[in-house]
């Protein structure tokens, strides 16, 4: 994995914007998701409003990716390929978004409901989602990688799910995987120290069973050992003064689902705006 880059402030700035594009784009995908839409249709959409935004989509290409949006279903855990496949009542769908625009990625990602889904299934999406804001409240001056990890792990394993080990968070910014790379498991006290000016692609991939995976012949598609379903949330943040400053947000898929939530305020300086 490449390097660690510090970002300056304005850098920083640029991140956001990049991933404030894709916020929105997730936000347009919120409204679009019921049964019957094709993962593929929800991929174009994804692919003109990130380039009506002035962005051009992050996934597309890179490592020779075929499309805009990692679409990743039910046990699939993340690089699933769009397809013609319908979504079905019940299904959830972890969707995968990139973003690049003046030079700047952005990067992150949120497992929707298709309808109604099973409440196993519910809880461990809020568990997952809840796991991500314990990852970056570790995400402070004097902390370690191992104390973000360590945090995620804990808050998961507690509920008996099984963390994914063999794919990680990483740095963001003129590359879309730059240093360090972030676990989602750690020892507390052990790794890279943060500094101020790291921006971290922070983002738990946590199973309902088993920890392990497996990948499809495609050579991208990664699903659980054992078929159970998989979640996946990922936000962009930034250290800034020894402190977490949030740069995407799940406030535009709050908006077009109707649900109102405060998880992000404590991680922003100024109140966001949307
Ligand atoms: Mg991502
Ligand atoms: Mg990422």
């Amino acid at each position: 994995m490449a390097a660690i880059v510090l970002k300056s402030l304005e850098e920083i700035e640029l991140i956001r914007e990049s991933a404030l594009i894709v916020s929105k784009t997730l936000g347009v995908l919120a409204s679009e998701i019921k049964p019957g839409v094709t993962t593929l249709a929800l991929d174009r959409i994804a692919e003109t409003h990130i380039r009506d935004l002035g962005a051009v989509p992050g996934f597309l290409g890179l490592y020779d990716f075929p499309n805009t949006l990692c679409m990743s279903p039910n046990a699939q855990v993340v690089h699933g390929i769009p397809n013609e496949t319908p979504l079905e009542e019940g299904d959830i769908i972890s969707i995968d978004c990139g973003a690049l625009k003046n030079g700047f990625y952005g990067d992150h990602a949120y497992t929707f409901a298709v309808g109604t889904i099973d409440p196993k299934i519910e809880k461990l999406l809020q568990v997952t989602k809840a796991s991500l804001y314990e990852g970056i409240k570790s995400f402070e001056e004097g902390k370690r990688l191992g104390d973000l990890g360590h945090a995620i792990q804990k808050y998961c394993e507690k509920e008996g799910y099984g963390v994914v080990r063999e794919l990680v968070g990483h740095g963001l910014g003129k590359e879309m995987h730059e240093g360090p790379e972030v676990p989602n498991y750690g020892r507390r006290g052990t790794g890279k120290k943060f500094l101020n000016g790291m921006v971290l692609a922070i983002e738990p991939m946590i199973n309902m069973g088993t920890h392990r995976i497996k990948q499809l012949k495609d050579g991208w598609t990664i699903l659980t050992a054992d078929g159970k379903a998989s979640a996946h949330f990922e936000h962009n943040v930034a250290l800034i003064e020894g402190k977490p400053e949030l740069l995407s947000t799940f406030q535009y898929i709050y908006e077009a689902l109707g649900i109102s939530s405060s998880e992000e305020v404590p991680f922003r300086k100024e109140p966001l705006v949307i």
